[in-house]
């Protein structure tokens, strides 16, 4: 071992003890160092203008000078020699005055009269080496320290037991809003969003235990102003080196995310509303019911859920455009929530459809004093574009627990009872009720079957003659849908028609129809039948959709049929629902040379004034009527009027369900015009009806 150049300050007022350590030196250290060179100072005040002249490589200092004693003396020479080691010389030798000492920043102590050559250039050794790993620990320290602080992050360390911060850097004061100061006195668990404290503790358990080296998060702070800041979070512990390796301190850095959470939030927002009513969606809603099926739990609470559906929305769409339709739906998310309390979600959950939960019930009964509020709410009409609309809704409710516990049982029972609410004339609330789904669950298989009927092609078109009364002659055939169903055989209209009219399907199946009447008409022509016209039903939902006319010149052209050889039926019913809209519909009709018939007539309640108006050939008198002219005065005087009246507006009348000569002879007399009805024939698939036809013509 050996260092170059050794320049010693001997701060000694004791000519003998300065004398034996000059001659120990001269001893053993001339052997060791060849620039070797001893200064001494008699006071502590020339040895701090030596320091101050001279450079040194060791302190050798004395405790007992005549200008200055004890501890005190080493703090006024470590003032000027912070980078130099120092040692004491003292007469003491006890363990609590070595403790001080170096703590206060004297490398070693050596006892006068005690010591030895040996000894004295180990210390001196020793002390020197110290010094400089001191002095490089301190350097990097300060790098460390700058570091700390220049960084853009917040950069933390604390206490690991306590959690308490023991030093903060400016980023991280300026992001939590505390000074330096007040974050010295705080720890994690004050500074943290107390609902994110629980999992960031454990994760900081995982890091104590050593199950992790280091960790992120993203976890809420508190801001001294005491708003939420969203932060990103890297810590990671210091341990001990070897030994039991205890965590020393956490080191953090902390990188503030609010902005990129709120861009977040933002899309989530999106994801879970829609755009149109800012009400929850589909996604938010089942979210929310789910939450508030546990609370109704947990507090031995009712809940309704509810359907809600349109009745007439697809018209205001076709009729007055999408534009309106959404105008309209807006208006209508604002009257449900106003219906509705405070507590109660409402979401819309597609086209014309809101789901909403009535929470917080004690009686199942309480929730049908707000569906009848809702349905109420839809009395007023809807101004929108300058029209007046009336629109009503229709509203199916279920009950949590007492319908069932499962939501999405509890949703499919409110579907359910919102059809029932359709069936039952619209424009009311049902409360689900077990009846009504026994005949439902078989519903909904018919429906998903009844979508693919077309497709699969097992619809089918059977004829029924209607006849001349005077001649005998067939004059027209009417197509009656049925369906070859795949389980249940062939299904008559009244088996599937109504479901077909509650989910709308059934504009598909006139359409259908209106295409395949056509094409069968021409085929026959083309095979040399004598020409018949053919008349086919229509649904209210497709008459009085728009461009009706539009859409059956188009299958006429397709199929290169005269339109004089089709005839359309409608309901009295439906023909007085919307007189407005019936006229302009049938005059764009009659337009095309199509001629129109009055179905079911008599059950309805329409005054001739009106039907004198509309550009209507033939009334069709309902079976009902027919059936009781042999034992009922009042029906036979109903046939008479409506036959002579029908003429004076130079309509024809036919009879429907004409089942007996009986019944035929009395219309006969009545002048009634046409029959139809299984005396003459039932309605006959293509075939058989094809053959009737040929013989008849
Ligand atoms: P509708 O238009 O009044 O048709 C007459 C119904 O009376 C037919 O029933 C026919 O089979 C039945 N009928 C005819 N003669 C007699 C008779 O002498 N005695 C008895 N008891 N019944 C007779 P169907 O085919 O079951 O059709 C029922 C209803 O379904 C039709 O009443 C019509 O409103 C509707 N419908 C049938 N086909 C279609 C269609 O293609 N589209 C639409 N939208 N509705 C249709
Ligand atoms: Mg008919
Ligand atoms: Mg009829």
């Amino acid at each position: 071992m050996g260092i170059s150049g050794l320049d010693i300050l001997l701060i000694e007022d004791n000519p003998a003890d300065a004398e034996l350590i000059d001659m120990m030196f001269s001893e053993i250290m001339r052997e060791q160092f060849q620039n070797y060179s001893l200064k001494r100072a008699e006071t502590l005040v020339s040895g701090i203008k030596a320091l101050c002249k001279e450079s040194f490589s060791v302190v050798l200092l004395d405790l007992g000078l005549p200008d200055s004693s004890g501890l005190g003396t080493l703090l006024r020479i470590e003032k000027k020699a912070q980078h130099i080691p120092v040692i004491l010389l003292t007469g003491l030798a006890d363990e609590e005055f070595a403790a001080k000492a170096i703590s206060m920043g004297a490398q070693d102590y050596l006892v006068k009269g005690k010591i030895t050559g040996d000894s004295l250039y180990r210390s001196v050794l020793y002390s020197i080496e110290r010094k400089k790993s001191e002095l490089l620990l301190k350097d990097s320290e300060e790098r460390f320290r700058a570091f700390f602080e220049l960084s853009g992050m917040g950069a933390l360390q604390a206490d690991p037991s306590s959690g308490r911060f023991t030093m903060v850097n400016r980023s991280f004061c300026e992001l939590t809003g505390y000074g330096r100061d007040e974050l010295l006195a705080l720890s994690f668990r004050e500074i943290t969003h107390p609902d994110d404290w629980a999992a960031d503790s454990d994760m900081f358990g995982k890091l104590l235990r050593g199950e992790l080296e280091q960790y992120d998060r993203e976890v809420r702070y508190l801001h001294k102003q005491g708003h939420v800041i969203w932060v990103h979070v890297s810590r990671t512990l210091l341990r001990q080196t070897g030994g039991l390796k205890k965590p020393i301190r956490v080191l953090g850095i902390v990188h503030d995310i609010t902005d990129r959470k709120r861009m977040e939030r933002e899309i989530i927002e999106m994801a879970h509303h829609d755009a149109l009513t800012g009400l929850p969606n589909r996604r938010l809603f089942i979210e929310l019911a789910q939450i508030e099926m546990a609370q109704a739990g947990r507090n031995h609470k009712k809940m309704a859920f509810v359907f809600l559906d349109l009745d007439r929305f697809k018209e205001v769409n076709d009729t007055f455009g999408h534009e309106a339709g959404d105008q309209l739906l807006k208006e209508v998310a604002l009257r449900i929530r106003k219906s509705l309390r405070k507590s109660d979600t409402i979401a819309r959950i597609g086209g014309d459809e809101f789901n909403i939960i009535i929470a917080d019930l004690a009686r199942a009964e309480d929730s049908a004093e707000i569906a009848r509020k809702i349905v109420e709410s839809f009395r007023a009409p809807f101004l929108i574009a300058g029209h007046d609309l009336h629109v009503t809704a229709s509203i199916g409710l279920s009950i949590y627990p007492d319908d069932d516990q499962d939501m999405d049982t509890l949703f499919r029972y409110a579907d359910i009872a919102m059809y029932h609410a359709k069936e039952t004339g619209k424009n009311n609330f049902q409360f689900y009720n077990p009846a009504i789904n026994v005949h439902s669950a078989q519903r909904i298989k018919m429906e998903s079957w009844l979508r693919q009927a077309i497709a699969r092609g097992e619809l089918l078109l059977y004829y029924q003659p209607m006849v001349d009364i005077k001649t005998g002659k067939m004059v027209c055939a009417e197509a009656l849908v049925r369906w070859n169903h795949p389980e249940m055989g062939l299904l008559e209209p009244k088996n599937f028609i109504p479901l077909a009219e509650a989910t709308g399907f059934i504009t598909a199946i006139d359409e259908w129809v209106l295409g395949a009447v056509c094409s069968q008409a021409k085929n026959w022509r083309q095979a040399g039948l004598p020409p018949v016209c053919i008349t086919v039903n229509l649904s209210s939902r497709f008459f009085q959709k728009a461009g009706v006319a539009d859409s059956i010149s188009r299958i006429l052209e397709d199929t290169g049929l005269p339109a004089g050889s089709l005839y359309l039926e409608i309901t009295e019913t439906l023909a007085m629902d919307n007189i407005q809209l019936t006229a302009s519909q049938l005059a764009q009709l009659s337009e095309l040379g199509i001629q129109i018939s009055i179905d079911d007539f008599g059950t309805g309640y329409s005054s001739l004034n009106y039907l004198k108006r509309l550009p209507i050939g033939r009334l069709k008198i309902d079976s009902s009527f027919i059936k009781d002219i042999a034992t009922d005065p009042d029906d036979r005087a109903i046939i008479n009027a409506v036959i002579a009246m029908a003429h004076n507006m130079k309509m024809k009348v036919i009879a429907e369900g004409v089942e007996t000569e009986d019944q035929l002879d009395f219309l006969r007399q009545a002048d009634c015009d046409e029959m139809q009805g299984f005396l003459y024939s039932k309605p006959l698939p293509p075939e058989k009806f094809s053959e009737l036809a040929g013989i008849n013509g």
